[in-house]
């Protein structure tokens, strides 16, 4: 035998097993989306490599190590997307949906980024991402924070989730603010580790969520953001917690958080949980008013975030809170004898037909009556519907309950269409 094929390394399959909680958690995303009116937009899987470069940073993370980059058969430099939001931008810009308009739109789809796979971290991976066009006032910010704070609701996992909100100011607040702490990490630079020497001069605003407790140390007494802030950024964070106050949804101010993409400004925020170890990031996202005209559009500001799906999965899984997905089959069609099995299809097509929420299986490959309810038993139905030639000929079937306490019966074909309503 030859030898199999594997999957690449950090791109999972999703198993059967798993699909029917992807398309639970997929389900709810998309009805809470329309639920505030934002509509779906699809983007291509594959783009320039300029598209990413420009737009998330040639300096943060993604961008220097994480792009599955690769040059197309005629030589132009292609990237897998890594994110959604340049994506989504490059495409409202391409289709004029930004001229004089809003627009409140969501996506799904996989992202690819090299690197280490680990529980929660993978290098094809699937987001959740929700982009707002149009809207510079803080009300925006607020409402969609809202949006993102119902998915948990919805989801049932509002206790294991906390919003960290914090403010990165206008581009011109932070560059200043950024030479302050340039020369106060130019201080304590032995106190650094070599992550942060490197960043301290490509990005040093990520050395402020460094994960190293000893660079969390050196930072005590580190220039604070906020103190660069003008009279509209103060206002606008304000209102923007103001409004979250109404909402009744709390969060707490990490004025830490700087996120790893360069594009963003004003209002950030991250929804953290403690249930995932260390990948405790389950969504994350902000302002990004310069974005649009960046990548060569009418400066048109915008407010998103994205969240990692497979993270949600994983805290629905060890939270237990996906016990009541529905087994594959509610009723599964035994046929036994040759006149029998060809009515088979036209049965269950008409069954189907008539109660189009009830999930019939019909048994295929044929065999004893021990062999089909072995089959029925295994396909998770909760009854088997038997016909042999005497059934058929009294238009009758026999029904075996194969969960819990309940006698076979036998009832009228043309009350089979009510039985199954009673399944779902
Ligand atoms: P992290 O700090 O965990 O690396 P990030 O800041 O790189 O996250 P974003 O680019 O903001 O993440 O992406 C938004 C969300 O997408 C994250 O909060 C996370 O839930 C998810 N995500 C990001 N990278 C991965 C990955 N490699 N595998 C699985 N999910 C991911
Ligand atoms: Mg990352």
């Amino acid at each position: 035998m030859s030898k199999a094929i594997q999957a690449i390394r950090g791109m999972n399959d999703c198993l059967p097993s798993e699909t029917n909680i992807w398309q639970m958690v997929e389900t709810v995303l998309r009805r809470v989306a329309s639920n505030y009116g934002f509509a779906e937009i699809r983007m291509p899987v594959v783009e320039s490599t300029a598209l990413f470069k420009r737009s998330i940073g040639e300096v943060t993370d993604i961008v220097e190590k994480e792009m599955y980059t690769f040059d197309d058969r005629n030589g132009d430099s292609l990237t897998l997307r890594p994110e959604g939001t340049a994506s989504c931008v490059r495409a409202a810009n391409q289709h004029g949906l930004l001229y004089n308009q809003e627009q409140r739109l969501w996506y799904m789809g996989p992202m690819f980024r090299h690197e280490r796979p680990q529980k929660g971290r993978y290098r094809q991976f699937h987001q959740f991402g929700i982009e707002a066009f149009g809207l510079a006032t803080p009300d925006i910010d607020a409402e969609i924070i809202t949006l993102s704070s119902r998915l948990w609701r919805e989801l049932g996992i509002s206790e294991h989730v906390t919003l960290e909100l914090n403010s990165l100011g206008s581009n011109q607040e932070r560059a200043e603010y950024r030479d302050a702490l340039v020369v106060f990490l130019t201080e304590r630079e032995d106190q650094l580790d070599e992550d942060s020497k490197r960043r301290m001069h490509s990005n040093p605003l990520r050395v402020l969520d460094s994960k190293n407790p000893a660079v969390q140390e050196a930072l005590v007494g580190a220039p604070k953001l906020s103190d660069y802030f003008g009279e509209e950024s103060k206002t606008h964070f304000e209102d923007v917690c103001r409004r979250l106050d109404a909402a009744g949804i709390n969060y707490v101010i990490n004025d830490r958080l700087v996120r790893g993409l360069d594009y963003y400004n004003r209002t950030v925020f991250e929804w953290v949980t403690t249930s995932l170890g260390s990948q405790g990031t389950v969504c994350a996202g902000g302002r990004y008013d310069g974005l649009v005209e960046q990548l060569g559009g009418k400066a048109t500001p915008g407010f998103g975030f994205a969240l990692g799906i497979e993270r949600l999965v994983l805290m629905l899984t060890s939270l237990e809170k996906v016990n009541n997905v529905r087994p594959q089959v509610d009723a599964y069609l035994i046929m036994l004898g040759e006149e029998v099995e060809l009515k088979s299809i036209q049965l269950a097509e008409q069954w189907r037909n008539l109660v189009p929420e009830c999930r019939v299986q019909n048994h295929c490959g044929g065999g004893n009556m021990k062999k089909q309810m072995k089959r029925a038993d295994k396909s998770g139905a909760q009854i088997a519907l038997i016909i042999g030639e005497n059934e058929l000929a009294e238009q009758k079937v026999t029904v075996k309950y194969l969960r819990g306490q309940h006698d076979q019966e036998t009832v009228l074909l043309e009350q089979v269409p009510s039985l199954l309503k009673k399944l779902i």
